[in-house]
């Protein structure tokens, strides 16, 4: 991508903060939009006017004027009316991540799906760089790929979070190995189908040649081989004997490779999976099994993803307020492996909740159930479990904590988005730890 005189960015996240440092080192001229118009904004427009560049915060439309580049925020949507203004103009729109990316000499390592994309990121990045190749992990996770790329100019690796937002604005992205850990259905609120999410997910392979290296769960690879026309090598990984990279119980192996997950909170039916295209594409970059060992035994989990936060009184506590959707809070229970008390509820990202049903049936004691999805939940729930109206955190918390007995474990996985009562995942996490540590369990 060629450097631009003069860049238009819309959205003035963290992201599009990152693209405008990034063009401004670079000596474009820089206009950076936003539609809202907040005190956090006004704090980062003062950052980018400090570098030179020009921000108007409240902007409801494309501003006018000649522009060779437009970069969008991950957080707009491609049928925004300022994008679709935008596209009409005839002015070429990428992604920050493809901005960034564009700008980076080393080799790129792309990661997306629905559920267990940041884990996957944050081991990979571990596990190259104990392999001696220094490796950043950004995009969705950890830093914006712009600041990544200008703070680790000489990294050896990039590992991307790419998230399906982001292929909306890829034009010519090619990562040297590609990896999609999983395809479930999530954002459909915004996508509109499972079809069209999917399409959008096979983008990340479109532009791979030979060389590279495409990795995908068994069951969809002839559709990804095929909406994508992509040419890298194609891999596939999951539990079938025939894929190049199979987990069991206790491991994953694949192409003369044994790696050994025993004991370890990877080695269950939800991230074994996940774990086998991990090894997949950690042997595509060339690191040895027992480097991928023991990257993989060092790995912590991520706060807020399946998080054990409290042990007490027999009753273990879990925080996954990052399961925002019901095939996360399903994984989730599964992952648990003993009787739940399930804090579910929320802002609802998808309408449909029966397909949780036999999994409520065969592990939950009962459904705590908070916020707008109440309702919805209790609808397609109350005939297999019972389920309470507790409207807030606290209240289902402390019902949770009446009626759990010792072996049982209360599980905040909410399949639903946090912005009716909390600012963020992040904090709707911290307040059940807090929760969880202050209280007493019925035993104690
Ligand atoms: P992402 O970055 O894709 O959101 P995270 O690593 O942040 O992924 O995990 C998000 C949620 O996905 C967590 O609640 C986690 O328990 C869940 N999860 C992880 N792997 C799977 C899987 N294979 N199927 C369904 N849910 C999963």
């Amino acid at each position: 991508m060629a450097k631009p005189t003069r860049a238009l960015i819309c959205g003035l996240g963290a992201s599009g903060l990152a693209a405008a440092r990034l063009l401004r080192a670079e000596g474009a001229r820089v206009l950076v939009v936003d539609e809202r118009d907040t005190p956090a904004l006004r704090e980062r427009a003062e950052l980018v006017r400090a570098l030179g560049g020009e921000v108007v915060l409240g902007a409801s439309q494309a501003p006018s004027g000649e522009f060779d580049l437009a970069v969008a925020s991950p957080g707009l949507d491609i049928d925004d009316a300022m994008l679709r203004g935008i596209h009409a103009r005839g002015i070429p729109l990428v992604s920050e991540l493809e901005l960034g990316w564009s700008r980076f000499r080393g080799r790129t390592l792309a990661v997306t799906g629905s559920n267990g994309k940041s884990t996957v990121v944050k081991a990979l990045a571990e596990i190259l760089t104990l392999g001696g190749a220094a490796a950043v992990p950004c995009g969705n996770y950890g830093l914006p790929v712009a600041q990544a790329v200008l703070e680790h100019p000489q990294a050896a690796w990039l590992v991307i979070e790419v998230s399906s937002f982001q292929l909306e604005t890829c034009a010519a992205f090619r990562p040297d190995i590609a990896l999609m850990v999983n395809l479930q259905p999530n954002h459909l609120d915004r996508h509109g189908s499972m079809a069209v999410y999917a399409r959008l997910k096979a983008r990340l392979f479109q532009h791979q040649r030979a060389g590279d290296v495409a990795l995908v769960p068994g069951d969809w690879l002839a559709r990804f081989q095929e909406w994508s026309g992509g040419a890298g090598t194609w891999r596939t990984f999951g539990t079938a004997d025939d894929d190049d990279y199979a987990c069991r119980a206790g491991g994953v192996g694949g192409e003369g490779i044994e790696v050994s997950l025993a004991g370890t909170w990877l080695d269950n039916a939800v991230l074994g999976p996940n774990m086998a295209g991990l090894v997949g594409a950690a042997a595509a970059a060339g690191v040895p099994a027992d480097i991928i060992e023991r990257g993989l035994r060092s790995l912590t989990p991520l706060p807020h993803r399946a998080q054990v936060v409290a042990e007490r009184g027999g009753v273990r506590w879990v925080n996954d307020s990052k399961a925002t959707n019901l095939a996360a809070m399903m994984a989730s229970i599964r992952m648990q492996n003993r009787p739940i008390w399930l804090i579910a509820g929320g802002r609802a990202k998808e309408t449909d909740f029966a397909a949780a049903a036999e999994t409520l049936r065969e592990w939950a004691r009962g459904v705590l159930l908070i916020g707008e999805a109440t309702e919805a939940m209790r609808a397609a729930w109350g005939q297999v479990v019972p389920c309470w109206n507790c409207d807030t955190l606290e209240t289902a918390v402390r019902e949770a904590r009446a009626m759990a007995r010792p072996g049982d474990c209360i599980l905040l996985a909410p399949a639903c988005t946090s912005y009716d009562q909390f600012a963020s995942y992040v904090e709707r996490g911290d307040a059940f730890a807090r929760l969880a540590a202050d209280g007493k369990t019925a035993q104690e």
